[in-house]
């Protein structure tokens, strides 16, 4: 695959800007599977001391290792309720990835405090890095998967630093357990542990571009109708939270169907692309335009539905005096949409019930002549 500077330097400010809000939320679902996960793996982490006892194993290592498996769970606990709450806490994801990596290093710390070569040549315990990194990848998350993976060949680095330096005689990195400890092997690992955290990326990038592609109109580059019921759920929830106001106005435009007759259906594309590009250049912060269907747009606006109403009228004013130009040399048409508002929380508190009241309003806008706004029933 051929990459360009501008490419990859596209991959990486995608990868470290925080994710857009379906990418979070599925975060969020993921961040609950790993807590399971980790709670389930810690419960059996707690046999191991008990096997060890079991099978003659002295009794402080197993005082030890059944202190370290019930810190292991305790913590498991706390980051699994969190999850719970469901990304409520922006870090936690960073927090609980942070806890895998470091885990995994204090294990290798205290084999490493009991016989040198353990700490660096343990395979099995080495490889909870692996699935630290690996599991940031269900976060969805970029960032994650970056911190993890450069706390991981920071930590194993640092260990690998204080084993060398500790070693007072090549012998002391012989075992006949753990094998031979090399620089050359441990830069591998290092070489490795690198690998896998890009390849992590890479894994949440592509699904990043898929989950944007599933939420955007191809024709238009709008957010659709997918995005808007991912949206919708946490825009109402800041808006209740800040005590404000939200207004959802549906616009369909008026005798569409006459643009595609008169001078067929590509026209009809850059009607619409023609409509969308001057809705854009209008939308204010605080508004959010959606193509919902064919000729159908949904725009929210943080506002009361009377300043709302004085807003899409003013687009709509505004829409009248761009007219398209559907080939070259032909006369200019005037493009007009109709619109139906309603307002939320007191008109409805979903989505669908707010769409049902403003294509109510809509169908009286068409009615009334069209090329026109209502906020009220009439
Ligand atoms: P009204 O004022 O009553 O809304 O009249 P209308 O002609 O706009 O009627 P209606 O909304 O029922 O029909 C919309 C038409 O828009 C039907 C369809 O041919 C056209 N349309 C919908 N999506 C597209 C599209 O993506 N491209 C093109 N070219 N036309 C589309
Ligand atoms: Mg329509
Ligand atoms: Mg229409």
């Amino acid at each position: 695959m051929h990459m360009t500077g501008g490419r990859i330097r596209e991959v990486v400010a995608s990868l470290l800007a925080r994710p857009d809000e379906i990418m979070l939320e599925i975060g969020a679902g993921g961040e609950l599977l790993v807590a399971r996960l980790r709670a389930a793996l810690a419960a059996m982490l707690l046999l191991l001391p008990l096997a060890n006892a079991l099978g003659g194993g002295g009794i402080n290592e197993t005082i030890i290792g059944l202190g370290g498996a019930l810190v292991v769970n305790v913590f498991a606990q706390v980051w699994l309720s969190l999850a719970r709450r469901r990304r409520l806490y922006r870090w936690l994801p960073f927090a609980s990835s942070a806890f895998d990596v470091t885990a995994t290093t204090l294990v290798l710390v205290a084999l490493a405090a009991n016989h040198l070569p353990a700490g660096l040549n343990s395979l099995i315990v080495w490889c909870g890095y692996i699935l630290a990194i690996l599991l940031t990848a269900l976060r969805s998350d970029g960032r994650i998967a970056l911190f993890a993976g450069t706390l991981a060949i920071g930590q194993y680095g640092l260990l690998v630093l204080a084993v060398f330096a500790l070693a007072s005689s090549p012998e002391q990195l012989l075992s006949s357990d753990y094998g031979s400890v090399t620089l050359g092997s441990q830069a591998q690992r290092l070489v490795l542990l690198m690998m896998f955290t890009l390849i992590t990326a890479m894994v949440v990038y592509r699904m990043q571009r898929l989950v944007e592609l599933s939420g955007t109109d191809g024709l238009t580059r709008l957010p659709n109708r997918t995005w808007l019921l991912h949206r919708v759920p946490r825009l109402f929830d800041s808006v209740r939270h800040d005590g404000d106001s939200l207004t959802l106005a549906l616009i369909d435009l008026d005798h569409f169907k006459r643009i595609n007759d008169a001078h067929g259906h590509h026209a009809g594309d850059r009607a619409l692309r023609h409509v969308v590009a001057v809705l854009r250049e209008l939308a204010e912060p605080g508004e959010w335009l959606v193509r919902i269907g064919g000729e159908e747009f949904v725009l929210l606006l943080r506002k009361p539905i009377g300043t709302a109403w004085e807003r899409v009228d003013a687009i709509r004013r505004a829409l009248g005096e761009r007219p398209f130009q559907p080939e070259r040399g032909a006369d200019a048409m005037p493009l007009s949409f109709s619109a139906g508002l309603a307002g939320f929380p007191h008109e409805g508190s979903d989505l669908s019930r707010l769409l049902r009241r403003a294509d109510g309003r809509l169908q009286q806008a068409k009615l009334q002549g069209r090329n026109k706004v209502v906020a009220r029933d009439g």
